[in-house]
């Protein structure tokens, strides 16, 4: 079957690959829709740590079954259209033990640690497939992206009596927006982009800023009278966002880590003490999360078109990754139709 291979830093092509095999347990999908994450792309420019070469990227997808193993349970029938958790879980390690299976010490995300799914078909245990009724196959690729900024607002715990301060406002970032929203808080959504910023307003942020052309801090003290945000969410993984995000919590507040940041980052940490501050990681998502987001996109507000910047042949990934490369801060998702 055809596929597309990450052979070097810069080269990425089609390769034929082996038609995956099916045992007892698993399901067979048929792919649709590959969405490309920003993990992809740092791994086509030679910057993800966590992947060997070459790889087959891709784990965001929109799938239909096309045949069930097995001991599969009736729940999945071939013809469904779902998405797929991406992740692995060992069940020995302490986040594991704690039942927090998203941040598994071992785990292993479809296209990173191992093998994609940027192929024609994919087989996977069942517990893996993710039945999304009533969304179209090509928004399925859209889920878990979301679903991660969904995992960062039930890590914050938010509810309708906070504000909460979203800090960049890509695909993950604006997940967070979105379920910030449906739990009745205040969002006010941070980015350099004002296209981002539109959007984020458009799926729920109250207030936005542009944090190119304003001054963050007297924005947000004009909009919390002076105390800080309740919740801030980090979603783009720099260390002057890191630093604004401790900065502008409020006291006794709640910051939640999504991004990566790729060097150091130098903190006051005697903000951590007087504000006494809950600091906390949030990583990929859990089931919960990907029903909430599937839940909300069932709902028809979840306005699909404007998260997909464009829909691309397989074998125009080379393209299409360059172009993202240029400019990084313009797309949101490129998806793959196979
Ligand atoms: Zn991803
Ligand atoms: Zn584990």
């Amino acid at each position: 079957m055809k596929a597309v291979q990450i052979t070097a830093p810069n080269i990425v092509g089609m390769a034929d690959v082996a038609m995956p095999q099916m045992g007892a347990g698993e399901v067979m999908v048929k792919i649709e829709y590959v969405g490309f994450c920003g993990s992809d792309l740092n791994t086509f420019l030679g910057r993800n740590p966590m992947v060997k070469l070459p790889v087959i990227p891709g784990h965001e997808v929109g799938a239909v079954i096309e045949a069930v193993g097995e001991g599969v349970p009736e729940t999945l029938q071939p013809g469904m259209t779902v998405t797929l958790n991406p992740y692995t879980n060992c069940g020995k390690c302490a986040a594991c033990r704690n039942g927090r299976v998203n941040a598994c010490q071992y785990n292993e995300t479809l296209g990173v640690q191992r093998s994609g799914v940027m192929a024609e078909y994919a087989v996977l245990p069942w517990q893996k497939i993710i039945p999304a009724e009533g969304i179209s196959v090509r928004d399925c690729a859209l889920i878990e992206p979301m679903s991660v900024g969904f995992h960062a607002v039930s890590r914050a715990a938010v509810d309708d009596n906070d504000t909460v301060m979203v800090i960049g406002c890509g695909m993950v970032g604006l997940g967070a927006v979105v379920r910030a929203a449906l739990r009745g808080a205040t969002v006010i959504a941070v980015d350099l982009d004002d296209e981002k910023l539109a959007l984020a307003q458009r799926v729920g942020a109250t207030h936005v800023i542009n944090s190119a052309k304003e001054n963050v801090h007297e924005r947000i003290a004009e909009l919390t009278a002076g105390l800080g945000a309740d919740v801030v969410i980090e979603a783009v993984g720099h260390p002057s966002t890191y630093v604004m995000a401790v900065d502008e919590v409020a006291f006794t507040g709640r910051v939640v880590c999504i991004g990566y940041a790729k060097s150091e980052v130098a903190f006051q940490t005697k903000l951590f003490v007087q504000k006494e501050l809950d600091i906390r990681g949030s990583r990929n998502a859990m089931p919960s999360d990907f029903r909430a987001v599937i839940r909300y996109m069932q709902s028809g507000a979840f306005p699909a078109e404007e998260f997909i910047s464009r829909i691309i042949e397989p074998t125009q990934a080379d393209e299409a990754l360059n172009e993202w490369a240029e400019a990084p801060g313009k797309v949101f998702r490129i998806l793959v139709k196979f």
